[in-house]
């Protein structure tokens, strides 16, 4: 049974009872919509901790007023269902007041790695995570979380807001959940028309050809080039950003070959209303 509870004390005082029995604590924070992904960080979250809380909050602040948050899928007893089946102990399921009390007025910046890529095309977007993130780091007082690497640019701002916070906790980056095709998963797939969905796996095979294009020495600003005219051919609209940049300050890379850095490839392009997000090691 995977308890759910929606108060930031009622989470301590299960975190209280397990520290004091000296069991380690882990944190997955997800939106909810949860899929396979989600349930992979679970399992990683489990090998690493003897508890395992996932918080299920869609956070209006990481939302800009255009954007999704009102049609974003919630589905509360079907995650709690889903928890429950890989054993998860506990969900944390708050509601906004308990997240952001009247006057809520902080935020948390993270400058530098979280301002190309996603931090431009979504202004709001990092300082609403980092500021849930932060809260839900001190709410819980885990030992470790998990985050997947299907949010890679996330993965790196989290881990530079904990580190430069002291936020004694340690953040472990799981391997992104794909569909058989190759598509990510992702909450938002459900947004997708059935002749959207075929088309989508154009993303994650531009990509890939991008990559071993840039591994086997050629030039990025090809690979770039090469696949974003793939994904306009594939029937994408505007396509925010194919990009390869370093793996851990995402500083920009190229344009000719990548030589003795380490790459990622990072993409976000929108297939009709949905925007899908996805990014590779390049080996
Ligand atoms: P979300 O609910 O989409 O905000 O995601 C919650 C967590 O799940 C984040 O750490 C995501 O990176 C991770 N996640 C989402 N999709 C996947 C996936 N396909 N594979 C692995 N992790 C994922």
């Amino acid at each position: 049974m995977t308890s759910i509870v929606r108060t930031v004390a009622e989470m301590r005082e299960h975190v209280r009872a397990w520290k004091a029995a000296g069991q380690r604590v882990a944190l997955v924070p997800t939106m909810g919509a949860l899929h396979e992904g989600h349930l992979s960080l679970i399992r990683i979250a489990q090998e690493k901790a003897q508890r395992v809380i996932a918080s299920v909050f869609v956070n209006p602040k990481q939302f800009a007023p255009h954007e999704d948050f009102d049609a974003y899928p919630r589905g509360e007893a079907i995650d709690a269902e889903k928890l429950a089946s890989v054993g998860c102990d506990l969900m944390f399921a708050p509601n906004g007041a308990e997240m952001y009390a009247p006057g809520f007025s902080t935020t948390v910046t993270v400058s530098g790695v979280s301002e190309p890529l996603e931090g431009a095309a979504r202004p709001q977007f990092f300082g609403g995570v980092a500021t849930v993130v932060a809260k839900l780091f001190i709410q819980s007082q885990a030992d470790v979380a998990v985050f997947g690497e299907k949010d890679y640019q996330q993965l790196q701002v989290v881990k530079r807001m904990a580190r430069d916070l002291d936020i004694p906790i340690e953040i472990i980056g799981a391997p992104t959940a794909r569909a058989e095709d190759g598509l990510a998963l992702s909450s938002r797939n459900a947004y997708l028309s059935t002749e959207e969905r075929a088309a989508a796996v154009a993303l994650p095979t531009a990509m890939k050809a991008a990559a071993v294009h840039v591994a086997a020495g050629g030039r990025i600003d090809e690979a770039e080039q090469t696949a974003t005219a793939a994904l306009k051919a594939a029937g994408f609209g505007q396509v925010d950003y194919v990009e390869v940049r370093e793996a851990s300050e995402l500083s920009r890379l190229g344009p000719g070959p990548i030589g003795e850095a380490r790459g990622r490839i990072l993409i976000a392009a929108w297939l009709g209303k949905t925007r899908l997000i996805d990014n590779m090691d390049v080996g």
